[in-house]
């Protein structure tokens, strides 16, 4: 196996008269003056419909980045097709050779296109520059290392040989099908890693990338073409979703679906596939990451300023719309005061602008779905006498889809806005007596379906050890003195369980074992 550097991509700082600051800026110009032509990509070939769609800013949602058309069901026929004879090239292509594709890769994300990448993720997703950076630079090219050294790992592995008369192996095979991925909006890394962790196995996949991300994603398919990835391999199908959704699971040879995105949509496509049984050569593999309802939980030990800073960030960066957002606050009474004038204060500071203002905290949320399912909230704890807004809730559509971080305070700790997923800037908090510990931690497990991620900020050790056993299946991702979000990969293998999903641990080696089928060999002499 080839050593590979296993640290972590370093996030530069853009700092004014840097040099990745006027690269960052030359890249934001030009993709603002201009709209890319994003086609269908099938073997390397580039395809063009009728249904014609386009990607806007949503921080100015008059403004228009990329055009691009969805595939009919007949081209997705054709990248069925088409994959699978890839697939029969690309499996025999040894690892060493892919370990070098994507080494290459990570290379090329780091420098020739860390620009574009973070240019596009900003303008297109609404992010803003440190959080375009941990995410389409530092994640992604993470992503594409760390998976190769993890194969690599894999494949190292061997089962245990104790008679001289029997050699025994495993051997490594791609998944006999096609790989259907899925991937949402709001990681443009995660769509790199939908995408391109089952072709390091030797898979072949048609990646369906989100509208709303659609030309980081672009960005990210042709970089991946110029590491070395063949034709084929990786087809870019930009796609309706159910037109998507029906395609592949009507196919005899879909092998597995890489989908992160709302539980609705992983649920109906469970029921796709069950519906169409009966037609598979190999039973699909289901992985998915379904978003959370996260909690961070403060005792009465606990440092307030850190309480304040961690919370502000994992509530209300990248407006709340990361599966891992903190949504839910438990706060003892004895330091409700404290937690909630620092709250507040943090949030006067916050400045929310476009993404281009590099001083912005956050900007808008991503289109005007997401804006009319979060104000439902808010106008929500408007009406509710349960519900009080404690600082935030102003709202504006005109020029982009901008809403305010918002704290709303509780007394009914199971009221839907302490329940549902709301995948925008809204923390409700909910003040629990201080002797009441043990019925919060018994709340804050059983009040929500999701498991994701969860924090628990104390310097008590024993209340740490008491809370680390009772909350063992709340959450996939566990926090100690931490916020809920912000998993680095390889450090902090990242997936829940329950609604949250099927937890396949993104960026470890348990995630890749989903996208091999091995076979044992036993040989006698
Ligand atoms: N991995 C990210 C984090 O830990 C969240 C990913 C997601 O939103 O799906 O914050």
């Amino acid at each position: 196996a080839q050593p590979i550097n296993l640290e972590n991509e370093p996030i530069l700082g853009y700092l004014k008269g840097s040099e990745e600051r006027v690269g960052l800026e030359n890249a934001l110009q030009h993709r603002q003056s201009a709209v890319e032509e994003i086609p269908i990509v099938i073997d390397g070939k580039e395809y063009w419909t009728d249904d014609v769609h386009y990607q806007t800013m949503p921080s100015n949602h008059q403004k228009k980045i990329a055009k691009f058309c969805y595939a009919t069901p007949e081209l997705l026929q054709k990248a069925i097709g088409v994959s699978l004879k890839a697939r029969s090239t690309w499996e025999k292509v040894p690892l060493n050779k892919k370990v070098d594709i994507f080494l290459k890769a990570g290379d090329l994300v780091s420098t020739k296109y860390r620009s574009q990448l973070n240019a596009s993720t900003m303008l297109g997703q609404g992010k803003t520059v440190f959080q375009a950076e941990i995410d389409a630079a530092c994640e992604l090219a993470d992503f594409l290392r760390f998976n190769a050294e993890f194969a690599q790992r894999l494949y190292d592995y061997q089962p245990v040989n104790v008679d001289p008369s029997i050699k025994n192996s495993v051997r490594h095979r791609g998944l006999e099908g096609f790989i259907a991925a899925i991937s949402p909006f709001n990681f443009t890394a995660i769509g790199g890693n939908l995408a391109y962790a089952p072709a390091i196995m030797g898979n072949v996949v048609l990646w369906k990338p989100s509208d709303t991300a659609m030309l980081s994603n672009y960005i990210v398919f042709r970089l991946m073409e110029e590491s070395g990835i063949p034709p084929g391999v990786v087809n870019f199908l930009p796609a309706e979703g159910p037109t998507f959704g029906r395609a592949i699971t009507n196919s005899t040879h879909l092998s597995a679906i890489n989908f992160t995105g709302s539980v609705p949509t992983f649920h109906w496509l469970w029921k796709q596939v069950g519906e169409n049984v009966d037609r598979f050569r190999n039973l699909p593999r289901l992985v998915g990451e379904c978003g959370g309802k996260n909690y961070h939980l403060v005792h009465s030990s606990a440092n307030v300023e850190h309480v304040v800073n961690s919370t502000l960030r994992g509530a209300f960066e990248y407006s709340g719309q990361k599966c891992s957002a903190t949504s839910r606050l438990y706060v003892p009474s004895s330091l409700w005061k404290q937690v909630k004038e620092g709250l507040i204060e943090g949030m006067k500071q916050m400045k929310i602008g476009p993404v281009t203002d590099f001083d912005s905290f956050t900007s808008s949320v991503i289109d005007t779905r997401a804006y009319d399912r979060i104000t439902s909230y808010i106008k929500h704890a408007e009406q509710s006498p349960d519900l009080q807004i404690i600082a935030g809730g102003q709202r504006n559509k005109s020029v982009g889809y901008f809403i305010h971080p918002t704290l709303v305070e509780t007394n009914n700790p199971r009221d839907r806005i302490m329940v549902e997923e709301i995948f925008g800037p809204v923390l409700t908090a909910f003040v629990y007596d201080d002797s009441a510990l043990e019925e919060t931690l018994d709340l804050i497990d059983s009040s929500t379906s999701f498991a994701l991620t969860g924090a628990v900020f104390a310097e008590d050790r024993e209340f740490l050890v008491q809370a680390a056993e009772r909350l063992k299946m709340s959450c996939g991702n566990f926090y100690i003195n931490d916020k809920s979000t912000g998993a680095v990969v390889g450090q902090q293998p990242f997936g829940g369980g329950r609604l949250s999903g099927t937890n396949d641990k993104a960026g470890s080696p348990h995630y890749l074992l989903r996208w091999t089928s091995p076979q044992s060999i036993k040989q006698y002499f």
